[in-house]
């Protein structure tokens, strides 16, 4: 997703807006898109310093962490860059921590800059690694595999004996073994 800024290279005009599609990215971690990654925004020329400010958005899908209900939503994130014309830019002062510079600058070529990977970078950082389809899921139940967001399935009362009926269990089962002889 090239946008061509000549115009605002040459002076012939302060802003350029744009509105443009990208194909449906991979996806990761759970994380499954469901169509393009809509871009829209604006690139100004301020005496010289270049910038870009815009808002991505991408319909997702994934599963909940504790019971696999599938969530959907739109991803949307807003942005913003520094152009630059030469690579040596992105390295602007002392040269101290270039690495944490890097990621924010956009280095402008043929008269265009080049979104993908800064859009790409976005919605791969801008994803929490587990989503639940609410805060309170109750999850899966672990024994029967029971959706315990639908109602209890019973297997955790048959696990737990309440203490006050111990004797009473015990009882019975001696009952059974007395049974059996
Ligand atoms: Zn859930
Ligand atoms: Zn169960």
């Amino acid at each position: 997703m090239r946008i061509d800024i000549g115009a605002l290279l040459a002076g012939k005009t302060g802003s350029v807006s744009f509105d443009e599609r990208l194909p449906r990215p991979d996806g990761f971690d759970g994380i499954e898109f469901e169509d393009e990654v809509s871009v829209s925004g604006v690139i100004k020329n301020s005496a010289g310093y270049i910038s870009l400010s815009a808002e991505l958005s991408v319909p997702y899908r994934t599963n909940c962490a504790r019971c696999a209900a599938v969530i959907t939503g739109t991803f949307t994130k807003s942005f913003s860059r520094v152009l630059t014309t030469r690579a040596e830019d992105k390295n602007p002062g002392s040269g101290e921590r270039a690495d944490d510079y890097t990621d924010d600058y956009i280095v402008i070529s043929d008269d265009s800059v080049e979104l993908l990977d800064p859009v790409l970078e976005e919605i791969f950082l801008g994803f929490d690694s587990v989503y639940y389809c609410k805060p309170d899921c109750k999850g899966l139940c672990p024994v029967c595999g029971k959706d315990l967001n639908t109602g209890d399935c019973g297997c955790s009362s048959k696990k737990e004996i309440d203490p006050r009926l111990l004797p009473l269990a015990a009882l019975l089962k001696k009952d059974e073994e007395d049974g059996k002889e």
